[in-house]
């Protein structure tokens, strides 16, 4: 089988030993045996990172801009085969995949573009004969660690700008989903930049994440992953003045108004709550509904739901495939318990299913009669799971909707502008959306949260430019 190295200063370096990547859909297929770095290998890659600083310093914009574009380019072109491989290994559906390689072809041309943007500002001083420029530089090394759930939109969305403002990476992929995050990296790897300026460090978090995270020689680390995780890292990196920006969970708010459009509230809580397999940090799990359209909306949604199709990533008419893993299955059927044991009614799923092939089925899952302080409506669960919240009307549903420690991405499904207006306002998120599913967002406009949802500048879009530079005031006599 190819070897799937680590990439350290340039060179596709053997793991101190190899670790099975597994499809979810069906456990008898093995996508690969991927390197495993030790702490050795990840601190390797950090003082090459450092070494290529300098390097990355010299490359014109120009040259940035075309190795950006040539990942955007070759991601685009091999879009079907990549999209078949983030499939197998992640088991969201080929459809979803193949987008996601898109998507993260586009970043890198975003990127590609906004290297050559100027930025900067040439100000009179208040002092007679003096000028002030103010210009952005890089920071300087960045580690970058992600989660599974996007093995390759969110490390592209992560590592384009950051090399495109002229830094150096250590890219660090989740355990589950080496696949993609090695073949994007050995497209990198051909892009043209300097010897070190790009690594990749395979391996569990819990060994080699000290190094990139503890490292003095690391300036900035960039982390998308869960609350425990981050918070962890959060006391390393604060602890030594690191600069430090983070992506956690979600428990959004899905608002469905009376005056709701049912057709476009069904298919906005059926999107969000359950495709992908409910493991996107955007999903909504919280459906809280006004009291004249809750038994409408509970038998409407209830009925899409039998007619959904939860089937092997890959295979034709599959709507949902897989839970990622075991674990991960383990925790959604344990909700499931716990939501049962805390007196909400599971209307429909929250079942095991077997499939031609052994997989991680899981029917997706809808609670009613729940209350805001059960677990299940306080905990993000990351999977397909989703409860009902009866409220008495609008300013009701806020309320609920903002009761939460999250504050990622939150919905509002209405007819009314005063009630859509009022919520764009009202809502504490980072990201609204008005008779749209909270889950799906643009790659040119920012994206985080607020709360315990993100921590540090935004990403994506202009606004990635705050993090991955720093800001120089020179003063000209
Ligand atoms: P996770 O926190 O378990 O792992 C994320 C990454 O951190 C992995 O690469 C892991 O190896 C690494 N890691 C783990 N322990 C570490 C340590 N001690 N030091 C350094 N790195 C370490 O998260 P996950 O299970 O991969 O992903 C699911 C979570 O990600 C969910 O909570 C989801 O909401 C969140 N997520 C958030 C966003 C967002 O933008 N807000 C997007 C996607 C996923």
């Amino acid at each position: 089988m190819k070897p799937y190295y680590n990439f350290i200063a340039g060179e596709w370096v053997q793991g101190a030993r190899t670790l099975q990547n597994i499809n979810p859909s069906d456990t008898a297929d093995v996508i690969g045996e991927f390197a495993q770095a030790n702490a050795e290998q990840a601190f390797q890659a950090v003082a090459a990172a450092r070494q290529a600083v300098p390097a990355m310093a010299k490359m014109t914009i120009q040259a940035r801009s075309d190795a950006l574009d040539f990942v955007s380019r070759e991601l685009f072109a091999r879009r079907e085969e990549l999209g078949t491989l983030l499939a197998r290994e992640e088991g969201k559906t080929l459809a979803d995949g193949i987008g996601e390689v898109a998507r993260a072809s586009y970043i890198f041309r975003f990127f590609a573009g906004e290297v050559l943007h100027a930025s900067g500002d040439l100000i009179d001083s208040v002092r007679p004969g003096v000028r002030v420029e103010v210009t952005r530089e890089p920071i300087g090394v960045v580690s970058i660690i992600t989660p599974w759930n996007f093995p390759i939109a969110i490390p592209a969305w992560k590592i384009a700008p950051a090399l495109a403002f002229g830094n150096a990476v250590v890219f660090k992929p989740a355990e589950l989903v080496p696949g993609s995050a090695w073949a994007l990296s050995e497209i990198i790897s051909r892009a043209g930049f300097p010897a070190g300026a790009f690594n990749l460090v395979i391996g569990k978090g819990s060994e080699i994440g000290a190094a990139l995270i503890e490292s003095p020689q690391v300036d900035a680390i960039t982390f998308t992953g869960s609350v425990s995780t981050g918070k962890r890292i959060a006391s390393q990196a604060v602890g030594r003045l690191a600069k430090l920006q983070m992506e956690m969970g979600g428990k959004n708010p899905q608002i469905i108004l009376d005056d709701a459009d049912l057709n476009v509230a069904v298919n906005v809580a059926l999107q969000s709550a359950f495709f992908q397999t409910g493991q996107r940090c955007t999903a909504s799990s919280r459906l809280i509904v006004t009291d004249g359209i809750h038994d409408r909306f509970v038998n409407a949604l209830h009925e899409r739901m039998q007619t959904l199709r939860i089937d092997h990533a890959l295979k034709a008419g599959t709507d949902i495939g897989p839970v990622v893993d075991q674990s991960q299955l383990d925790q959604d059927l344990r909700y499931i318990e716990i939501g049962k044991r805390e007196g909400a009614r599971l209307v429909f799923g929250g079942e095991r299913l077997q499939r031609e092939t052994n997989g991680f089925y899981l029917q997706p899952a809808l609670f009613t009669e729940t209350t805001a302080d059960m677990q299940i409506n306080r905990d993000e669960i990351f999977g397909p799971v989703a409860s009902v919240l009866r409220v008495k009307d609008y300013d009701e549903a806020l309320a609920a909707s903002n009761d939460t420690q999250f504050g990622l991405s939150a919905g509002i499904a209405t007819t009314s502008l005063k009630y859509a207006e009022h919520f764009k306002r009202h809502a504490e998120a980072g990201m609204v959306m008005v008779n749209l599913p909270t889950a799906g967002v643009d790659y040119h406009v920012p994206f985080g949260g607020r709360k315990g949802s993100s921590y540090g500048p935004r990403e994506q879009g202009k606004a990635a430019r705050e993090f991955y530079t720093t800001v120089k005031t020179a003063y000209i006599g």
